[in-house]
């Protein structure tokens, strides 16, 4: 019978394969990531950057966005508005200068602004902490809500971006077509000791060692449990 997209994956017979250990699998992420470039939210987060309001912003403005501008781009705006009170005061177009190097500054400061008053004016000045709060806002998705959650809240969130889905369907421990599919199947299959820190490793693991075209699976600490599901080429 064939399998729902949104189920845990059977792992594929592989005879040479070990079983999935998913605690030794993030024993060796821990050891794999260790000199890689953080992801950006944490990274953020370990600058001072790490308030929900922050998180929340630099989550929106990194969509689509390389890491590295990310970064650049929350630090310069929050070097004049870290707050939804000052961010809400700020004029757009002057936000839309502080965005620059960002994809889509017009509307992520609309948004930006338009978020920074409904958090004052209807949220006495809090971040929502629930994933329907934060996702009521415009701009707001799945992926961001969690991130907010997880690195500002500290609250178990699986924020599924393309590198976690990748690689977890590439491990053969989720099978699913899309990243809200595969936030659904994590939340359902993975110890939730680990619900914040996948992103965490995920994120540099897949941009340098599981990466979208030929991915490094020789030299790879996982490659004796990863079933490799879909890889066709590799380094
Ligand atoms: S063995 Fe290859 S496909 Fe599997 S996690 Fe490592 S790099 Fe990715």
């Amino acid at each position: 019978m064939p399998v729902p997209a949104t189920h845990a994956a059977p792992a594929p017979r592989r005879t040479d394969k070990e079983p999935f250990d998913v605690d030794e699998a993030f024993r060796r992420l821990r050891i794999a990531v260790a000199d890689l470039p953080k992801a950006a939210m944490f990274e953020l987060r370990d600058e001072g950057y790490g308030s929900p309001f922050e998180q929340l912003v630099g989550s929106l403005i990194s969509a689509r966005t390389r890491d590295e501008t990310t970064l650049a781009v929350c630090r310069r705006l929050f070097a004049v508005a870290r707050t939804p009170e000052a961010m809400a005061a700020l004029h757009e177009a002057e936000l839309v200068r502080l965005l620059n190097g960002a994809t889509f500054p017009e509307p992520k400061a609309r948004d930006l602004i338009a978020l920074s008053h409904r958090i004052v004016a209807k949220h006495g000045g809090r971040v929502p902490d629930t994933p329907e709060g934060l996702t009521a806002f415009r701009g707001v998705g799945p992926k961001i809500a969690a991130l907010t959650l997880a690195v500002g809240y500290g609250r178990p969130a699986v924020a599924v971006d393309v590198h976690v889905h990748r690689v977890t369907n590439r491990w053969g421990y989720v099978a699913a077509t899309a990243p809200e599919r595969t936030m659904e199947v994590l939340e359902r299959t993975l110890p939730e000791r680990y619900w914040i820190e996948i992103n965490e490793r995920l994120v540099p693991f897949g941009k340098w060692i599981c990466t979208g075209e030929r991915p490094k699976c020789s030299t790879c600490p996982l490659l004796s449990m990863c079933r490799q599901v879909g890889v066709t080429s590799h380094r």
